[in-house]
């Protein structure tokens, strides 16, 4: 079914791939025949409003507006997977006879509290975002796309975690290196006992990692190829550490 999205937002949208894959599974999984029409709008008022308007179904034209500014794309899908499911409502005649919609509707109406009820069920948004990732996995799963390890991602993540609280980096390969008997085995300042949660991440990994790493290559540096990504500091530490074995 061919769906018409108009971009009223001023700048290219890069989820419109999405926004019509997302109208094709509610189509599937709803079964509505007619196609509605997709606007995604651009107001800076609304943007900046925490309580803002997100988007609304027009049962008489078969619109779906939603605001586009300022919002994360994820967010604008999740928009459009509940005016589908309004637009689904209308096909059921749902809107005919609705009652009171002034202020309040929500609460006052039963039917209408009804039908936003229905509407606000996240899994037929999550159904498809599954879906999608389970279809197209290399372009959704970011560790995948970067090739690198469990043990180099959990690095990275944590290494990030804390230059965002403590303003510096943390060379993460190197508090490995720590060795029992002396207080400061590694020098780097931070006494051993205060590295536990790096010992006990180091024997959690057990083989697998190991394993992992080495089926990417090594070329002559003795670094895989996914290592060599790693800033120098990690890297170099990472050569020690081989060399000691
Ligand atoms: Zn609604």
């Amino acid at each position: 079914m061919k769906f018409k999205i108009n971009n009223n937002t001023g700048s290219p949208v890069k989820y419109e791939k999405e926004v019509h894959s997302l109208c094709d599974f509610a189509k599937e999984r709803l079964g509505f025949q007619k196609p509605p029409s997709i606007f995604l709008n651009h107001d800076e008022r609304n943007a900046g409003n925490t309580l803002g308007k997100t988007g609304h179904y027009d049962p008489n034209t078969m619109e779906i507006h939603v605001f586009a500014t300022g919002r994360h794309p994820k967010d604008i899908l999740r928009s459009i997977a509940h005016e589908l499911v309004h637009h689904n409502q209308n096909e059921n005649g749902q809107f005919d006879d609705m009652g009171y919609s002034g202020k309040g509707y929500a609460q006052k109406n039963p039917h209408l509290r009804n039908m936003e009820r229905e509407a606000n069920d996240p899994m037929l948004f999550r159904d498809w975002e599954d879906s999608l990732k389970e279809k197209e996995n290399t372009i959704y799963n970011e560790r995948r796309n970067r090739k690198m390890s469990l043990k180099e991602w959990k690095n990275n993540e944590i290494g990030e975690l804390l230059t965002d609280k403590w303003g510096f980096k943390m060379d993460l390969g190197k508090l490995n290196e720590a060795k029992e008997g002396k207080p400061d085995a590694d020098g780097d300042g931070i006494p051993d006992y205060a590295e536990d949660e790096d010992e006990k991440e180091k024997s959690e990994e057990g083989e697998g990692d190991e394993e992992e790493e080495s089926e990417e290559g090594e070329g002559d540096s003795g670094l895989s190829a996914a290592q060599k990504k790693l800033p120098a500091g990690l890297q170099k530490a990472i050569k020690a550490k081989k060399g000691k074995k």
